[in-house]
Protein backbone atom coordinates (compact mmCIF):
# COMPACT_ATOMS: atom_id res chain seq x y z
CA UNK A 1 0.00 0.00 0.00
CA UNK A 2 1.47 3.43 -1.01
CA UNK A 3 0.14 5.02 1.98
CA UNK A 4 2.30 2.89 4.05
CA UNK A 5 5.19 3.24 2.41
CA UNK A 6 5.07 7.07 2.25
CA UNK A 7 3.82 8.25 5.39
CA UNK A 8 6.53 7.03 8.16
CA UNK A 9 9.08 8.35 5.75
CA UNK A 10 7.13 12.19 6.03
CA UNK A 11 6.51 11.57 10.53
CA UNK A 12 10.86 11.36 10.05
CA UNK A 13 11.42 14.22 7.52
CA UNK A 14 9.38 16.25 10.33
CA UNK A 15 10.84 14.65 13.41
CA UNK A 16 7.18 14.27 15.09
CA UNK A 17 7.41 13.00 18.38
CA UNK A 18 6.82 9.56 18.46
CA UNK A 19 3.21 9.82 20.27
CA UNK A 20 1.88 12.07 17.34
CA UNK A 21 3.27 10.43 14.55
CA UNK A 22 -0.25 8.43 14.41
CA UNK A 23 -2.03 11.45 14.59
CA UNK A 24 0.32 13.35 11.83
CA UNK A 25 -0.02 10.32 9.48
CA UNK A 26 -3.82 10.25 10.22
CA UNK A 27 -4.13 14.14 9.33
CA UNK A 28 -1.99 14.19 6.58
CA UNK A 29 -4.17 10.92 5.00
CA UNK A 30 -5.74 14.86 3.11
CA UNK A 31 -2.63 15.64 0.69
CA UNK A 32 -3.92 19.08 -0.42
CA UNK A 33 -0.19 19.83 -1.99
CA UNK A 34 -0.94 21.20 -5.68
CA UNK A 35 2.29 22.70 -6.51
CA UNK A 36 4.43 22.22 -8.65
CA UNK A 37 2.32 19.98 -10.93
CA UNK A 38 1.07 17.62 -8.10
CA UNK A 39 -2.07 15.89 -7.88
CA UNK A 40 -4.04 16.56 -4.32
CA UNK A 41 -5.16 12.77 -2.90
CA UNK A 42 -7.40 11.62 -0.43
CA UNK A 43 -5.70 8.62 1.02
CA UNK A 44 -8.50 8.23 3.86
CA UNK A 45 -10.07 4.76 2.65
CA UNK A 46 -6.51 3.26 2.35
CA UNK A 47 -6.01 4.33 6.18
CA UNK A 48 -9.50 3.13 7.06
CA UNK A 49 -9.03 -0.71 5.87
CA UNK A 50 -12.33 -2.11 6.06
CA UNK A 51 -15.14 0.09 7.36
CA UNK A 52 -18.80 0.81 7.70
CA UNK A 53 -20.09 4.11 6.43
CA UNK A 54 -20.71 5.27 9.79
CA UNK A 55 -17.40 4.94 10.98
CA UNK A 56 -15.68 6.50 7.21
CA UNK A 57 -17.81 9.38 7.79
CA UNK A 58 -16.61 9.33 12.24
CA UNK A 59 -13.22 9.52 10.49
CA UNK A 60 -13.94 12.22 8.21
CA UNK A 61 -15.66 14.46 10.63
CA UNK A 62 -12.50 13.63 13.73
CA UNK A 63 -9.70 14.15 10.84
CA UNK A 64 -11.54 17.77 9.81
CA UNK A 65 -12.03 18.89 13.81
CA UNK A 66 -8.40 17.95 13.81
CA UNK A 67 -7.53 19.99 10.49
CA UNK A 68 -9.49 22.98 12.03
CA UNK A 69 -7.30 22.59 14.95
CA UNK A 70 -3.70 22.91 13.56
CA UNK A 71 -5.13 25.19 11.68
CA UNK A 72 -6.11 27.45 14.57
CA UNK A 73 -2.52 26.59 16.22
CA UNK A 74 -0.81 28.02 13.39
CA UNK A 75 -2.95 31.55 13.42
CA UNK A 76 -2.64 31.14 17.39
CA UNK A 77 -6.36 31.54 17.44
CA UNK A 78 -7.62 29.32 20.50
CA UNK A 79 -10.47 28.20 18.04
CA UNK A 80 -11.98 24.81 19.53
CA UNK A 81 -14.70 23.61 17.86
CA UNK A 82 -17.71 22.63 19.00
CA UNK A 83 -17.60 19.68 17.03
CA UNK A 84 -15.10 18.34 19.64
CA UNK A 85 -17.62 18.22 22.14
CA UNK A 86 -20.14 16.15 20.16
CA UNK A 87 -16.77 13.42 19.05
CA UNK A 88 -15.91 13.40 22.66
CA UNK A 89 -19.22 11.91 23.32
CA UNK A 90 -18.83 9.79 20.63
CA UNK A 91 -15.63 8.33 20.73
CA UNK A 92 -15.14 7.63 24.67
CA UNK A 93 -11.95 7.10 26.42
CA UNK A 94 -11.15 5.45 29.64
CA UNK A 95 -8.78 7.07 32.38
CA UNK A 96 -5.98 5.97 32.92
CA UNK A 97 -3.14 6.58 36.02
CA UNK A 98 -1.01 6.75 33.22
CA UNK A 99 -2.85 8.07 30.57
CA UNK A 100 -6.14 7.47 28.08
CA UNK A 101 -7.07 4.22 26.97
CA UNK A 102 -9.77 3.71 23.60
CA UNK A 103 -13.10 1.83 24.90
CA UNK A 104 -13.82 0.29 21.82
CA UNK A 105 -11.70 -2.26 19.47
CA UNK A 106 -11.37 -2.04 15.77
CA UNK A 107 -11.51 1.21 14.10
CA UNK A 108 -13.73 3.23 16.45
CA UNK A 109 -10.74 1.81 18.79
CA UNK A 110 -8.01 3.53 16.63
CA UNK A 111 -10.00 6.91 16.24
CA UNK A 112 -10.15 6.90 20.04
CA UNK A 113 -6.63 6.40 20.13
CA UNK A 114 -6.13 9.30 17.88
CA UNK A 115 -8.07 11.37 20.48
CA UNK A 116 -6.25 10.39 23.30
CA UNK A 117 -3.03 11.40 22.01
CA UNK A 118 -4.29 14.52 20.84
CA UNK A 119 -5.54 15.34 24.38
CA UNK A 120 -2.68 14.14 25.58
CA UNK A 121 -0.70 16.20 24.12
CA UNK A 122 -2.51 19.33 24.42
CA UNK A 123 -1.69 18.83 28.19
CA UNK A 124 1.83 18.15 27.62
CA UNK A 125 1.98 21.35 25.15
CA UNK A 126 3.79 19.24 22.07
CA UNK A 127 0.15 19.16 20.02
CA UNK A 128 0.22 23.52 19.85
CA UNK A 129 3.38 22.41 17.60
CA UNK A 130 1.45 21.04 15.04
CA UNK A 131 0.48 23.20 12.22
CA UNK A 132 -1.43 23.44 8.90
CA UNK A 133 0.98 25.01 6.47
CA UNK A 134 -0.07 28.54 5.18
CA UNK A 135 0.63 28.15 1.89
CA UNK A 136 -3.07 27.78 0.62
CA UNK A 137 -1.78 25.23 -2.08
CA UNK A 138 0.22 22.92 0.37
CA UNK A 139 -2.27 22.51 3.80
CA UNK A 140 -0.19 20.16 4.60
CA UNK A 141 -0.02 19.47 8.26
CA UNK A 142 3.91 19.81 10.03
CA UNK A 143 5.26 19.56 13.60
CA UNK A 144 6.79 23.24 14.40
CA UNK A 145 10.33 22.95 15.93
CA UNK A 146 10.75 26.51 16.09
CA UNK A 147 11.91 27.64 19.28
CA UNK A 148 9.66 30.89 19.71
CA UNK A 149 7.02 27.94 17.65
CA UNK A 150 6.13 30.62 15.12
CA UNK A 151 6.99 28.34 11.62
CA UNK A 152 4.15 29.13 9.18
CA UNK A 153 5.17 26.85 6.67
CA UNK A 154 6.27 23.12 6.38
CA UNK A 155 9.46 23.97 5.05
CA UNK A 156 11.17 27.39 5.25
CA UNK A 157 13.17 26.48 1.78
CA UNK A 158 9.90 25.37 0.14
CA UNK A 159 6.58 26.61 0.93
CA UNK A 160 8.26 29.56 2.76
CA UNK A 161 10.36 30.40 -0.24
CA UNK A 162 7.63 29.85 -2.48
CA UNK A 163 4.69 31.97 -0.32
CA UNK A 164 7.49 34.99 -0.35
CA UNK A 165 8.33 35.20 -3.97
CA UNK A 166 4.78 35.38 -4.84
CA UNK A 167 4.40 38.02 -2.01
CA UNK A 168 6.92 39.80 -3.81
CA UNK A 169 5.73 39.57 -7.49
CA UNK A 170 2.56 40.32 -6.13
CA UNK A 171 4.36 43.92 -4.56
CA UNK A 172 5.09 44.53 -8.25
ZN1 LIG B 1 3.88 23.63 2.94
Amino acid sequence: MAWEQGRPAAAEFHRVPAPLVPVFDFVNTLDARSFGGRSTSDDLPDWLGEHTDDEAALAVRLRTALRGLTEANRDGTAARPAEFDALGAELPLKARVDGLAPIDTGLRGRLEELLASVVIATADGSWARMKTCGAPDCQWVFYDHSKPRNARWCSTAGCGNRMKTRAYRARG
